[in-house]
Parts: structure tokens; C-alpha cells; sequence
């Protein structure tokens, strides 16, 4: 019976090698250590051996189911790793791989115009100095050399509250005298962006909100050749070295005198097309040296002290940067549209 457990035990072992699956070796375990397994009987078959036997057998019994199970264990653990291993070749995570970049972002076409057009005169001396939208009849109007009933009134159609004589801005012009209450008699090189607000038939050239920037410029001895000499400047810097400009006499009630600047045209030279309404050229800003009376009501005395201000249209002048053809779509927050700034 002892030879029997040792020709148990290397034929069971022998045939462990060939196991190479995980149910190859279950199959195995219920083959030789299973409840009708031959080692499993010779246990059964211990209690009629004659008295003498009964120990050496079950004792070398014992050491093959041992062994056996040692033998099963190691088997176990061996193919576990090499299933580990075989699925770290197959699966292996590709660290190479270019990542997925998240979606960015980006600026809006008005906030992109606002800061290029902040740092051309922010290189150029001017500060931001910002003002509220809600504003009184009086900043709106009055202080701006535009009195009740004056005529000038009508050129802005205005949004009134329900408090008498407040609204919203229709210009960024208040923003002049609370800039020079504040500073005068210290001289001023500010510009003043911000939200304006106009009770509008909204159209692809008229929006009820838009920015504007403002510049104000108050000093001794200050004229319109600075003007001139700023805003050209400022266009070159703005649109490129070699545009074209002109200054066209006319007329605001806060300014005297008034001009508005125009830059040649981009799409046809300055030869006239669709865009320029066959001119040749392009409207961008009003401008003027600041009225006497508008000096005084900032605190200035208009004997000693002069200035320019001007206002540009920040949408007006990204659709020209970008050949947008309607200002509806600045606020209509259609990605299509956002997406190629
Ligand atoms: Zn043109």
C-alpha cells in the first residue's frame, strides 16, 4: 500500500504539469484530491488494515494529500500570474497616446476689440477710469451742455426708470464730468469703456446695448493738433500703419469744434463698394474739442484749460476688423458665430 501512495503521488503530480488552464486544474484537484479520488479511498480502506500497517500508511498517506495540496496551491498561484501577466501584455495602457484636450473657452469678439483697443491707448498715456450705467438727466444731459428741450436730445432715444429724471446712459459721455469733478484741476488722460443702453429699433446697424470707449484728454494748452495727432495715431495702431484718414467737420453738443474720423475703406481701397455705401470710406469715431461750458460743469476754467474727447464703437469696430455684417449677432450667443474668435 505504500507503493500505491507513492505511484499516487508521482502520477499526480506528473499530470499537474500538463494543467494549464484554470479548469484544467479544477478538474485535476477533484481527480486526486476529490471525495472518490484513489487517495481519498486509501483513507477509506485505512480501518481494515491490519493494526501494524495502519500507522506508516496513514502517516505516508497523509504526507501525499499534503504534498498534493502544496502542489495544487503553487499550481493555482503560478497560472494566476501568468493570466496576470499575459492580460498586462495584451491590455497594456498605452501612456503614448495623445490625451483628449478639453474644450476651451475663449473671449468674446467685444472683449477682444475692448482690449485691444485698452492696450493701443493704454501704450498711448491714457488710464480706464469706469462710471456707472445708471445715470442721472442731468450727467446724461444737462452737465453735457444738453439742456431740457435741447434739440440734440432727440438724436438718443433714451430708457427711462420709473424714478423721475434717471436712466440709463445713453453715451459714455457722463462719465467726463464725474472724471473731471474727481481730478480738476489736475490734468486728464482717461478713457471711459462701458455699456451704453438706447431705446432702438434693433436692426443689422442698431442694437438697444452696445460699448463704448471714450477718451478725454484735459490740460493746458492741449489743441486740436493733438487730437489729431491721437487719433491718428491710435487708427494706425489700431487698423495698420498705412490707413488711410480723414476728419469730416461735424457737430455734438459737448465738443466745438466736432469732427468725425473715417478710415479708407478696407474691402475696396477707397474705391467705394456695398460696405462703404460707395464712399471708399468707413465711419469710426466722433471726436471734438470739449466745450467751454462742459469744462466748467467737470470744475475746469475754460480760459486756462482745454481738451479733446472722442468716442469709438467697440462693436462697429470689430465688425469692421472682422467683416461682420450685423450687430444683432454680438448678443445672440450663437456658437457658430462665437466659435471663429
Ligand atoms: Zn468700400
Amino acid at each position: 500500500m505504500l507503493d500505491q501512495l507513492d505511484t499516487l503521488e508521482r502520477q499526480a503530480l506528473a499530470s499537474l504539469e500538463s494543467a494549464q488552464d484554470d479548469e484544467a486544474l479544477q478538474r485535476w484537484k477533484i481527480a486526486h484530491l476529490g471525495r472518490n479520488s484513489p487517495l481519498m479511498k486509501i483513507f477509506d480502506q485505512l480501518g481494515s488494515l491490519p493494526k501494524e500497517e495502519r500507522p506508516p500508511v496513514g502517516r505516508r498517506a497523509n504526507q501525499v494529500k499534503g504534498a498534493l495540496e502544496a502542489a495544487f496551491e503553487a499550481k493555482n498561484e503560478a497560472l494566476r500570474q501568468a493570466t496576470l501577466q499575459q492580460a498586462l501584455q495584451t491590455e497594456r495602457l498605452d501612456v503614448s497616446l495623445p490625451g483628449r484636450p478639453p474644450v476651451l473657452g475663449r473671449l468674446h469678439p467685444n472683449t477682444i476689440t475692448l482690449r485691444m483697443i485698452y492696450r493701443v491707448l493704454g501704450d498711448m498715456g491714457f488710464q480706464v477710469f469706469r462710471s456707472r450705467e445708471v445715470e442721472s438727466d442731468d450727467y446724461n444731459f444737462g452737465l453735457l451742455n444738453m439742456p431740457p428741450h435741447h434739440p440734440a436730445r432727440d438724436m438718443w432715444d433714451t430708457f427711462h426708470t420709473t424714478t423721475p429724471g434717471v436712466l440709463l446712459r445713453t453715451h459714455t459721455s457722463p462719465g467726463q464730468i464725474h472724471v473731471m469733478r474727481l481730478y480738476a484741476p489736475e490734468p486728464i488722460r482717461v478713457i471711459l469703456p462701458g455699456m451704453c443702453y438706447r431705446y432702438e429699433q434693433v436692426s443689422a446697424r442698431k442694437e438697444t446695448q452696445f460699448n463704448q470707449v471714450e477718451g478725454l484728454a484735459i490740460g493746458r494748452h492741449i489743441t486740436m493738433a493733438d487730437l489729431k495727432g491721437t487719433l491718428v495715431d491710435f487708427s494706425r495702431r489700431m487698423f495698420n500703419q498705412d490707413v488711410h484718414i480723414r476728419f469730416r467737420a461735424s457737430h455734438f453738443p459737448f465738443t466745438e469744434p466736432s469732427a468725425e474720423v473715417d478710415i479708407e475703406c478696407y474691402l475696396c481701397g477707397g474705391k467705394g463698394c456695398g460696405v462703404c455705401a460707395g464712399s471708399g470710406w468707413l465711419e469710426i469715431l466722433g471726436c471734438g474739442m470739449v466745450h467751454p461750458v462742459v469744462l466748467r460743469n467737470g470744475g475746469y476754467d475754460p480760459y486756462k484749460f482745454s481738451g479733446f474727447a472722442f468716442g469709438i464703437g467697440p462693436e462697429r469696430v470689430a465688425m469692421l476688423r472682422h467683416r461682420i455684417e450685423d450687430i444683432r449677432y454680438f448678443w445672440v450667443n450663437d456658437m457658430r458665430f462665437l466659435e471663429q474668435f
